[in-house]
């Protein structure tokens, strides 16, 4: 048999991941300090609505600036603060750096909608509910424009979490599902989640124009939600090709490089104060 067939077996003893595994412990270590220090900030990333061609609202993604280590990516802190339990003290500050700037925006021109990443783990959180009516009611944001994003897992399929995402609805924020199409979504599944969104993961977007079954893929996902009464975005738009292809098939709000990177809050702001011009005009 051949030997690297059974490499995984090994890797936890690799140096070079314990070196990882050292690292990643180490970097977790200090992200509560991080977040004391402003270390971490929240950068932006518009969404636009299809039909009116404007700007709707955006996604806030954490950012960690390392003193030392410089930029630290999401991809890499946000997992392992997820495995250790570590993500409480850093959703609370995205949720208030969020909900304050939505707040703000929201004083001019037409609704803004503000969307938050949520750990699927952080919906066994007892105080979850009222932590997040807490930071609603501080910065006076009408929950209707706080989307919550949950990754499709296995863990929100469970009849708790169920229960949970339906309390959450209760407040009034709406239930998005990230990355559609890469997790464990039955049919069932999407039937029973509270969820008024879905993203559809990059991984399908990105191919529409050249694979044909990702674009039947990503064609008859919308028409599956618009059945169902949901918001398609798609996520991970990068060209114009891709971007005018979604709106022949009547996607309704893309995300991604084309339309905007993820942005200081001060950025967003002059591209909303640009947004807004334009619809006068
Ligand atoms: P996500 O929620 O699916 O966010 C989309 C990711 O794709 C972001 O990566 C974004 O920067 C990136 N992206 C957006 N448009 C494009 C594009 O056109 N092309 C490409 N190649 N990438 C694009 P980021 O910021 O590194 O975040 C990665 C993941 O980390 C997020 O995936 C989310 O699951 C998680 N994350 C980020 N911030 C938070 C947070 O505050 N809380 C939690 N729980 N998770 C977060
Ligand atoms: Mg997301
Ligand atoms: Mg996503
Ligand atoms: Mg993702």
């Amino acid at each position: 048999e051949d030997a690297s067939h059974h490499g995984h077996r090994w890797k936890v003893h690799d140096p070079e991941n314990m070196q990882d595994a050292k690292w990643r412990l180490s970097i977790l270590s200090k992200l509560d300090q991080a977040i004391d220090n402003g270390e971490v900030w929240v950068a932006y990333q518009p969404k636009l609505d299809l039909r009116t061609r404007h700007i709707i609202g955006a996604e806030a993604l954490a950012r960690w600036n390392h003193p030392e280590k410089g930029p630290i990516a999401a991809t890499e802190f946000i997992p392992a603060a997820e495995q250790n339990n570590r993500i409480g003290k850093l959703t609370d500050f995205v949720l208030d750096q969020a909900v304050a700037a939505a707040a703000r925006v929201n004083g001019a021109g037409r609704p803004f909608h503000m969307a938050v990443n949520l750990s699927a783990r952080l919906l066994d959180d007892k105080d979850l509910k009222s932590r997040l009516s807490a930071i609603l009611l501080k910065h006076l944001l009408d929950p209707e424009l706080l989307t919550l994003e949950l990754t499709e897992t296995s863990a929100i399929g469970s009849r708790d979490s169920l229960k949970v995402l339906s309390e959450l609805r209760d407040i009034g924020v709406n239930i998005s599902i990230d990355d559609y199409g890469t997790g464990m979504s039955t049919l069932d599944y999407l039937k029973k989640i509270p969820a008024s969104e879905i993203k559809i993961d990059q991984s399908f977007i990105r191919g529409i124009t050249e694979s044909r079954s990702d674009k039947v893929m990503v064609q008859s996902t919308i028409a599956l939600a618009h059945s169902l009464n949901r918001t398609v975005v798609a996520e991970g738009v990068e060209t114009q090709e891709v971007l005018d292809a979604l709106v022949q098939m009547k996607c309704d709000v893309a995300q991604g490089f084309i339309i905007g990177r993820p942005m200081s809050f001060d950025s967003l702001r002059r591209r909303l104060i640009i947004d807004q011009r334009r619809s006068v005009a």
